[in-house]
């Protein structure tokens, strides 16, 4: 018998001392059916879940996550309140309370969230309410931070980035010194090269200063576990403790499907700061009621469920398989971006902080490199591998190609996320593609 059909069965008989009934199930003779017409429509899609596709931030959830998610939907718990989930709400409690210890916290107020988006809304909320002001994020900060402060009606800064994508501390130091800052979110991952900005620098600002800091490790978050970081990308992992929120989205690295975000504040008594009327003074409180502390009302305790269960296959620990899957992604980006800097054909701007590497077709100009990564792009999916693309600021070639000719702003790139653990034993795969797609004569 399957895992999942023993489980189910484990599940039903905690319920057998009900009345039997009969399920009334509109149109069940032609599920069958229909499920075939989907999977035929789910044709349409790049294979997430081949080494082969190693565009963007996309692979499926581990198979105890799914197995554990589809076993909660007997149920379908609601964690917005006990009522609606309570097995599952102490399971977000646990599984939520494991990722605050990951980055070193025995306390902490938090709970999942339907994605990294509605995390850092929340984050920056609080942030508004405690300190009123501005909110400053880099350049290559995700794109949701200035509409986030725009709904929050909060006003928005953008702060600019050295030639590796990282915050650029002079520039922060300027902002900060008119004393208008509410808050500084530190992206550790950046989204589109994975740029990990210098926390510990931001934090030392913060000191001075007065705003807060708001860590959005969306993507980046689970690399604390990695051994193979790069010394200013481990210190500034090593501070996330330091920090006065942050945002890890367990539907990105953490093996889940979407729909799992998580936020979490460093202080428990973030509610004390605040009117009593409050919601958030629900924060503490011994009966959690997650419910009162989210901006979301319903949210899936299924989530909750295939969290839990694979955290307890996969603990959060350094040395742990999670942490070695990281690890590997890592190797695998930064022998890609050697390879790919060995070769004439391509210029790579930086060595990748986490396993995300973007690099340029050599050309004359930036527009005519340009236009080669869309050929190169093509045709690389002609041949089965599937890559990203990305516009990249054209200062972020100075030091690696500076007989560029910058007769544009921005270049776009290739990009690759190679966040499966199976990406360092294709590498040889993926390369061999991308040379013959580089070779392709235009057509
Ligand atoms: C993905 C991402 C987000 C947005 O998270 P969603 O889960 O897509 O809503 C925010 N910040 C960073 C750094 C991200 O990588």
């Amino acid at each position: 018998m399957k895992p999942l059909d023993e489980a189910l069965q484990k599940l039903d008989a905690g319920f057998t001392h009900l009345p039997d009934f009969d399920p009334i199930t509109p149109g069940a003779e032609r599920i069958a059916e229909i499920l075939g017409e989907v999977a035929v429509r789910l044709h349409n899609n790049y294979p997430y879940f081949h080494p082969l596709y190693a565009g963007q931030m996309l692979k499926p959830p581990h198979p105890i996550a799914r197995d554990a998610y589809a076993l909660a939907m007997r149920i379908n718990p609601n964690n917005h309140a006990l009522d609606g989930g309570r097995a599952s709400t102490a399971m977000e409690i646990e599984a939520v309370a494991e990722i605050a210890a990951m980055f070193g916290w025995k306390a902490h107020l938090g709970h999942l969230t339907g994605g990294g988006t509605m995390a850092n809304l929340e984050a920056l909320w609080v942030a508004g309410q405690l300190k009123p002001g501005k909110i400053a994020a880099s350049s290559q900060s995700h794109y949701t931070h200035e509409r986030i402060s725009g709904v929050l009606k909060l006003p928005f800064q953008k702060i600019g980035v050295d030639t590796r994508g990282r915050m650029d501390m002079r520039a922060l130091e300027e902002e900060a010194s008119r004393g208008e800052l509410s808050c500084v979110v530190a992206t550790l991952g950046a989204t589109g090269v994975g740029a990990v900005d210098p926390l510990p620098e931001i934090l030392l600002l913060s000191e001075r200063y007065g705003f807060r800091v708001h860590v959005d490790a969306a993507y980046g978050g689970y690399y604390t576990l990695a051994d193979n970081l790069g010394a200013p990308s481990r210190t500034a992992f090593d501070q996330i403790r330091q920090a006065d929120s942050v945002v890890v989205d367990p539907h990105k690295h953490g093996l889940q499907p979407y729909g799992c975000g998580c936020v979490l504040f460093r202080d428990p008594k973030t509610s004390a700061l605040y009117r009593h009327d409050s919601p958030f003074t629900y924060f503490s409180s011994r009966e959690l009621h997650l419910g009162e502390i989210s901006m979301e009302c319903s949210r899936p305790g299924a989530s909750a469920v295939a969290l839990w269960a694979t955290q307890r296959l996969l603990p959060l620990k350094p040395g742990g398989e999670l942490a070695h899957g990281l690890s590997a992604s890592r190797r695998a980006a930064l022998q890609f971006a050697a390879t790919l800097r060995a070769d004439t054909r391509f210029v790579v701007p930086f060595d990748p902080e986490l396993d995300i590497v973007v690099w340029a077709p050599r050309a004359k100009s930036a527009s005519a490199a340009s236009a080669q990564s869309q050929r190169i792009f093509d045709e690389a999916a002609r041949l089965n591998l599937h890559l990203a693309m990305t516009h990249l600021p054209v200062s972020f070639f100075d030091d690696a190609w500076p007989e560029l000719e910058k007769d544009r702003e921005s270049i776009q790139c290739l990009r690759s996320v190679l966040m499966k653990p199976e990406h360092e034993h294709w590498l040889g795969e993926i390369l061999q593609r991308v040379s013959a797609a580089a070779n392709t004569p235009p057509r």
